[in-house]
């Protein structure tokens, strides 16, 4: 056998065990794609241009680096990416978007944060590639990355077979829905890529287009940030725009309304992943309960949650929006008035017009949603 020939079957017996190294460090998939990115940098390149990133400068920061990964890791020639479902048991969105008095948190928010958790599995899994390799005399270099980088980490996941990327933007898998994290590895291996795309089967659907609340969606495929719940709330700095505080209802921490609505999360399979499990009873607190936090409170019952890095400021001007949403009780009223007087101006702004709300009796609007 010749020196090539030797090396292609030591690379096709790599790429088997990497699959099943993955699945035995309790990712769900795990697939090896080329890192041709040409055509998904000219669309986030016009994106970009439209301005739908809103402030997320570091977005449009790393230009090329996004799309070529081997300049933002000389060497690279494949991406092996991975999925991690983090659904949580027995979760009940519908039941909390519903009552006006309850908090909706993102359920990729409410256990302890994943960038940990994925970036320690991966280190494992680069550690067994380069073994691996070590042992063959194969000179193994790699980075690992879980939305910590410049990284197009939908794109790479579709061409490897994770699934297609929906009309709502989200990677969807006919197995196992939207409902999962991703991460990656950069590697110098001319590892064998699969072949085993998704085709897309997003068909003539559009529910989620039709019930984003604050209709984010410019088109299938195309998401203005700006108006998106999930921006509004976690990466926004500043004052909610008024014309979207309504339609935000008690969405205190992200949205999740384009992926309930999807069909293909029938499929999707709760988490075993004790980390991903609720705590502090974020996935069913209270308004109220969570308005009364003082910032050391807030400090302790967020850490170690994606939560803690917006901060107590913004929680708490999430927090106001959604109770000016909510009913107009003596309770509510005499909490957000008791705060104005210790507040920010960001917060004490979202607080009167929380009150002037419920005092001008009026109620959000609520869509009546399925349970997934
Ligand atoms: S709701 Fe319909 S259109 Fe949207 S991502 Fe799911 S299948 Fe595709």
């Amino acid at each position: 056998m010749s020196d090539t020939a030797a090396t292609e079957k030591l690379l096709s017996e790599l790429a088997a065990r990497i699959r099943t190294w993955a699945r035995e460090l309790g990712f769900q998939q795990a697939g090896i794609t080329d890192c041709e990115l040409e055509s998904h940098g000219e669309r986030l390149q016009q994106w970009l241009d439209a301005g739908y990133h809103g402030d997320m400068d570091w977005m449009a920061a790393h230009g090329a680096k996004r799309w070529r990964p081997d300049l933002l890791e000389p060497g690279t020639l494949r991406a092996i990416s991975v999925r991690l479902d983090y659904l949580p048991p027995d979760t009940q969105p519908v039941r909390i978007l519903k009552d006006p008095g309850k908090a909706y948190v993102s359920r990729y928010a409410t256990g302890r944060d994943y960038h940990k958790l994925i970036r320690k599995r991966l280190a494992r899994l680069a550690a067994q590639i380069e073994a691996f390799c070590a042992d063959h005399g194969l000179d193994a270099r790699g980075r690992a990355f879980t939305d910590s980088a410049p990284v197009m980490e939908r794109a790479l996941a579709e061409k490897a077979g994770l699934g297609w990327i929906g009309k709502n933007c989200m990677v969807l898998n006919s197995g196992a829905g939207s409902w999962f994290f991703l991460g990656e590895i950069y590697t110098n291996l001319a590892l064998p890529v699969d072949h085993s795309e998704q085709p897309n089967q997003c068909g003539e659907c559009t529910a989620c287009l039709k019930v984003c609340p604050t209709d984010a969606f410019v088109g299938p495929y195309q998401l203005d940030a700006r108006r998106c719940i999930s921006y509004l709330t976690i990466e926004n700095k500043g004052a909610i725009p008024e014309e979207f505080r309504e339609p935000m209802g008690n969405r205190v921490f992200g949205c999740d309304d384009c992926q309930i609505i999807c069909p293909w999360n029938k499929f999707a399979k709760p988490t075993a992943e004790a980390d991903f499990h609720p705590r502090h009873g974020l996935d069913d607190g209270e308004l109220l309960t969570l308005f009364g936090w003082t910032e050391q409170e807030f400090l302790d019952r967020t850490a170690g949650s994606a939560i803690r890095r917006i901060g107590y400021e913004r929680w708490q001007r999430n927090l106001a929006v959604a109770l000016g949403n909510g009913e107009a009780s003596p309770e509510v009223i005499a909490a957000l008035e008791q705060r104005l007087a210790s507040t920010t101006p960001l917060v004490a702004e979202h607080i009167q017009w929380a009150l002037a709300r419920l005092r001008s009796g009026r109620r959000r609007k609520r869509k009546i949603r399925r349970e997934p």
